[in-house]
């Protein structure tokens, strides 16, 4: 059995980073969409990329280059390319693949979700009962060719068939009861014949990603699919990928097929039951693609043991983490980006396994309850004991605040935004220039002063009830807080991709956080001075803080985010001692997090909650708390956006159409969509907070747009509030 198996590499990652070091890939795509290069200059940075991963990968050692990992766009629609399941209307288009990412002219692109609990975003395949399956192997085919002229052999990787069918949406007209995965057997056959055809070619191995193993369920799925695609006869061997998870549940189902090789996700555990995989080729992922840490030698070693590893690799594709720490004077010693950690997993097949003991994973939740991390909290604040207003836990019920707040002298359908202005160019550029010593702190304070003027100004023309500073001082409603709080830092040049051209770079909570200074005050009580009406400020909430960063892992989540929580509270009174009367708290990743496997969800959703209400229960009754939430399916977390207890509640619901109802304060359900440049005019506004008075009683409801309006300009965000408000008095009139 052994000979059979033996040849996979010693060392091996299951993808890599692709939008370029310096985010070439961005920088192409961009240009080639707004016209500025053509299909060959962009087609010329892809094949620049590709080649110099593969050079670099071997350069540091690694035995298994993987390839096909490098994407226009997203995997999972190369994917869908790749079985031709392109839906029709896309199909006339004279670009049919950027057409699914992006929409063209009238047509709506795919939907955008998150890759399972990461910050990566893919587009969900549509998949009908007539969807006709056809392989389209070009791009694997290619790009294995285009490797073996560099001397590259590769192990072409691909999505899956069962993760495939299970990210995907019942294409729109599907019959009731219609799921993708009935499309199984038929997805199957392109699968038998990509294998054919990589085998002509002389692949020897493949991977095939298969996430899906990790979360509940699937597992019949699975032995059906793999027992039938290495039963086939003429097929490279395969490697099954599971990551993102312990695949303890479906790995009996792997186990009967004939697979030749499972990468398993170790930095989650050994599973129980991995003896079942004898006879197999156990690829170790003990090096973290998902965080950013340098992996300890001796754990690593203790858990390749543990599961009868003979390859070691990454726990999941590195796409999640930047290129490298070059140029980077970050946290010197403790860092890993992607590759370091390519070097860190040749090491690591070099000193091979060793028993030893694995160290729990400080990741996973358990005791103490909330209630005791608040009490210690308390008791860790400085200066001892607090004080009776810093100490209360929290605010009183939402009736009696509601009364406290009537003095704040709204109407009846207060119209507010959600936070950002306009993010001009000029404020940008003079941001880089502070950080590159080309100009003064004063200077750059001025101008964000005189953006806030012109703010507060069109605000007050256009009418708006409870006015916004508009966040000109801000880079990233995230990374902004990281620079000005304890515990974090900030890389130069740490992009990761999020989706498609976009990128983000998450900062590094490494240490204790702590608020040494009020970071947000002296801007709110300036925008505050210059209008009667009220100002919010401006906050962004402790769970999107921890969501959008790359967290220390020697502490559970829900700790560190505790921790966020205190600063974040102490800001929320500082505020409040500053005479801002609406404090909102933003938490539009409070979805993000949600764990995969369903059992532990409520555990999250409870402490995730409790920061939330830590961080703004210090505030008094008359301060009314606002939060936003969005990017999200609301549904699964209804209760639990119910359960932050704010005052007011704005969340997106131009686009998801998320039926909010039932809350019992205040809420905002978006009137428009803010993610287009489309002006919505004063009766299609009308016409939805006509529907939205048919759930929430008037004395609720709020009007605002659906998101921040930074991506806009001035014009859009003119005309379109000029309209909201307009609609607003149209309804109140009639109340
Ligand atoms: N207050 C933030 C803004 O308006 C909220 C952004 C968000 O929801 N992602 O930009
Ligand atoms: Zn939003």
């Amino acid at each position: 059995m052994r000979c059979v198996t033996d040849d996979f590499p010693a060392s091996t990652v299951l993808g890599y980073p692709r939008v370029g070091p310096d985010r070439e890939l961005k920088h192409a795509l961009e240009g080639y969409w707004d016209g500025r290069i053509d299909r060959a200059g962009l087609d010329r940075v892809g094949r620049a990329l590709r080649a110099d991963t593969w050079h670099r990968l071997a350069q540091l050692g690694l035995d298994g280059l993987p390839s096909n990992t490098f994407s226009e766009y997203d995997q999972v629609l190369d994917t869908a390319v790749l079985v031709d399941a392109v839906p029709d209307r896309f199909r006339e288009r004279s670009e049919p693949y950027f057409a699914m990412a992006r929409g063209a002219d009238g047509v709506a692109p795919l939907r955008m979700t998150k890759w399972f609990d990461t910050n990566y975003h893919y587009l969900v395949p549509e998949i009908g009962p007539r969807t006709r399956f056809r392989l389209v192997a070009d791009k694997p085919l290619g790009e294995v060719r285009e490797a073996r002229e560099l001397g590259y052999e590769t192990r072409p990787v691909v999505v899956g068939p069962v993760t495939f069918l299970r990210l995907a949406q019942a294409a729109p007209g599907s019959p009731a009861g219609f799921a993708p995965i009935d499309r199984l057997d038929d997805l199957l056959d392109v699968y038998v014949r990509l294998l054919t055809a990589l085998a002509d070619e002389g692949v020897a191995w493949v991977q095939l990603d298969e996430p899906v193993l990790v979360t509940d369920g699937g597992s019949p799925a699975v032995r059906h699919a793999y027992r039938r695609l290495a039963g086939h006869g003429r097929r490279p061997r395969l490697l099954v990928a599971s990551y993102f998870g312990d695949i303890a549940d479906a790995l009996p189902a792997l186990a009967v097929t004939a697979v030749e090789a499972v990468a398993l996700d170790l930095t989650h555990g050994v599973p129980a039951n991995v003896d079942l995989l004898r006879g197999k080729t156990v690829v170790g992922g003990v090096v973290s693609g998902r965080e950013v840490w340098r992996t300890d030698a001796d754990s690593a070693r203790a858990l390749l043991a543990g599961a009868n590893a003979t390859s070691v690799s990454t726990s999941c594709s590195l796409l999640h983490v930047p290129y490298s720490l070059r140029g980077e004077d970050v946290l010197p010693g403790r860092l890993a980006f992607a590759e370091e950690k390519v070097a860190e997993v040749v090491e690591l097949a070099r000193l091979g396994p060793k028993p030893g003991p694995v160290p729990v994973a400080a990741a996973v939740g358990g005791s103490p309850g909330v209630h005791e991390l608040r009490v210690e909290l308390l008791n860790r604040r400085e200066g001892g004991v607090p004080t009776e207003r810093n100490g209360r836990a929290e605010r009183s019920p939402y009736e009696v605040r509601a009364l406290a707040q009537r003095d704040l002298g709204l109407p009846v359908l207060p119209v507010t935004t959600i936070g950002s202005f306009p993010q001009t160019g000029a404020l940008r550029a003079a941001r880089r220039e502070v950080a590159a010593g080309a100009r003064g702190e004063a200077e750059y304070e001025e101008l964000v002063r005189a953006e806030i003027r012109r703010v507060v100004e069109v605000q007050e023309r256009l009418g708006i009830d409870v006015l916004v500073h508009g966040e000109p001082e801000r880079n990233d409603m995230v990374q902004y807080f990281a620079e000005h709080l304890d515990g974090f830092a900030v890389t130069r040049n740490g992009w990761v991709q999020s989706y498609g051209s976009r990128c983000t770079r998450p900062p590094i909570l490494h240490g204790d956080v702590r608020r040494s200074a009020p970071i947000t005050v002296r801007w709110a009580r300036y925008a505050q001075s210059l209008t009667d009406k009220p100002v919010k400020g401006m906050l962004t909430g402790p769970v999107t803080i921890v969501a959008w960063s790359f967290v220390r892992d020697d502490l559970p989540l829900r700790d560190v985010t505790m921790q966020v929580a205190e600063a974040v509270r102490a800001e929320v009174q500082d505020l409040e001692a500053a005479g801002i009367r609406v404090i909102q708290v933003d938490e539009p990743a409070l979805r993000e997090l949600l764990p995969l496997r369903r059992e532990e969800q409520a555990g999250y959703l409870e402490w995730a909650v409790a920061a939330y209400r830590w961080a703004t229960g210090g505030a008094g009754d008359a301060t009314q708390i606002h939060t936003h939430l969005c990017y999200s399916n609301a549904d699964e977390v209804l209760a639990a956006i119910d359960a932050l207890d704010a005052d007011v509640t704005s969340i997106e619901s131009a686009r998801s159409g998320t039926a909010v109802q039932g809350f019992g304060r205040g809420l905002g359900p978006g009137v428009y969509d803010i993610h287009s440049p489309r002006i919505p005019d004063v009766a299609e506004v009308t016409a939805r907070l006509r529907n939205a008075l048919r759930h929430v009683p008037a004395e609720r409801l709020w009007v605002n747009p659906d998101c921040g309006l930074k991506t806009r300009t001035y014009e859009q965000v003119e005309a379109a509030l000029a309209n909201v408000v307009a609609a607003a008095r149209k309804v109140r009139s009639v109340l």
